[in-house]
């Protein structure tokens, strides 16, 4: 008999197993449908013996000391501040758009008050920002939203910016300044020995079995179990009964090359040519030394595996229907990217699976992050 079963042993399941499992003595079997734990951040190495990322690039970032002390419970950390470059023009720029990006585009020697000034004069100010569209033409005007967000938009999520909520342009801002940090958060940093050990240790405790390619469906009435945390997609739990949560998919294109280095920056973004929306060399990414590269490529789709939640209104409210549905069922928890249709980061998942933690124990947030 266990406690709790948890399906999904990414982020959200594997945080909840070792909180209830270490500080609160339950018996957890953690179940995953692949055949590894960690979910989309798994890392494994290929076999040139590069650590490379399965399921795409993924780099650690939080604002929260918490989030990175819990974290830190389970891995030494690589100081990483991680860096793109957008192929625009035929040149390779800084992305976010920084003063750079704009002086070496147009040949200009603009100071940081110039660029605010030229940007002010190309801008087209909305009195309300809903959209992926007015979020970036309205901070930096048609031109630079059509070279920078417009095509990278559509190709990887099928819609126009302005059919997107704003929030998902809006997570790539703009610089005034030569700061070409894709990330400015207090936190920045990758698992020394990559996200997979990470989860090892946070799993290894005698409370949790765990058990991979196992589905949901097949295990549930095999097992007795108190309690149900489900990470998968919502709408696949509730047999997708007010229709399915549109998700967009990913083909990952994984190569290895015979030298040492393949492109300047860690991540490539091709925002109007080829049909892949970004490459990624993964040893900028893990600093390690090889002869060989690896690098990935990333081809959105329309179907496949569920990658993204697609934010925008008419799926919200396809969400809440489901949300609702949840609500009424109390003994089932549902977490993460997946179980909660969210737009969601790593560490924004570990603290969305800590709030669930501290409500299942009755505890204060503050105290979730305890160790036994
Ligand atoms: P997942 O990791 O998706 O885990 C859910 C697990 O549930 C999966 O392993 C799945 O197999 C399993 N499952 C689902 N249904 C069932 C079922 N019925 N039975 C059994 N098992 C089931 N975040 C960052 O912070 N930084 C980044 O750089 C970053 N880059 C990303 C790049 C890409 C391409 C993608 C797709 C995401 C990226 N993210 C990044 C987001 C990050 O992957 C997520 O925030 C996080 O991994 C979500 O964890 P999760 O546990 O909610 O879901
Ligand atoms: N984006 C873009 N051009 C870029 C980078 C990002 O248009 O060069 C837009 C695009 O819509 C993308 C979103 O901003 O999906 C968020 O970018 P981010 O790099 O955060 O995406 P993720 O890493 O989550 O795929």
């Amino acid at each position: 008999m266990f406690d709790y079963l948890i399906v999904g042993a990414g982020f959200a399941g594997s945080v909840l197993a070792e909180r209830l499992a270490s500080t609160l003595n339950k018996k957890v079997l953690l179940i995953d449908r692949r055949n590894h734990i960690g979910g989309n951040a798994y890392d494994c190495h290929d076999r040139a013996g590069l650590l490379i990322h399965k399921y795409g690039p993924h780099i650690f970032h939080t604002n929260s000391a918490e989030i990175f002390g819990y974290l830190s419970k389970f891995t030494e950390w690589r100081q990483y501040q991680h860096r793109v470059r957008a192929c625009v023009d035929g040149r390779l720029v800084p992305i976010p758009i920084n003063l750079d990006t704009i002086n070496e585009l147009y040949g200009l020697r603009l100071t940081p008050p110039e660029m605010k000034n030229y940007l002010a004069s190309v801008a087209e100010p909305r009195e309300k920002v809903l959209t992926s569209e007015d979020v970036v033409v309205g901070t930096v005007g048609r031109e630079l939203y059509e070279k920078f967000f417009r095509g990278y938009t559509r190709k990887q999520w099928g819609l126009d910016p302005s059919e997107l909520d704003a929030q998902v342009t809006a997570r790539v801002p703009v610089r005034f300044n030569r700061d070409d940090r894709y990330f400015t958060d207090a936190y920045q940093a990758m698992p020394a020995r990559g996200f997979t050990h990470l989860f090892e240790n946070m799993l290894d405790h005698p409370n949790i079995k765990i058990l991979l390619n196992a589905e949901y469906r097949d295990v549930m009435d095999e097992v007795s179990y108190g309690n149900l945390i489900f990470t998968g997609p919502i709408d696949e739990y509730f047999d997708y009964q007010f229709g399915p949560l549109p998700y967009r998919c990913l083909e990952f294109r994984h190569e290895t090359h015979n030298k040492p280095v393949f492109q300047s920056a860690p991540v490539v973004n091709y925002p109007n040519e080829y049909a892949y929306t970004r490459v990624t060399e993964f040893k900028y990414l893990t600093g390690q030394d090889h002869p060989l590269t690896s690098v990935v490529y990333e081809y959105p789709q329309a179907e496949g595996d569920p990658y993204y939640p697609i934010p925008r209104p008419d799926n919200a409210a396809l969400y809440k229907k489901y949300h609702q549905l949840a609500e009424q069922t109390p003994d089932v928890h549902f977490v993460g990217r997946l179980g909660t249709y969210r737009y969601y980061n790593m560490d924004q998942v570990v603290g969305q699976a800590l709030a669930v933690f501290s409500r299942l124990a009755g505890v204060k947030r503050s105290e979730a992050f305890a160790t036994a």
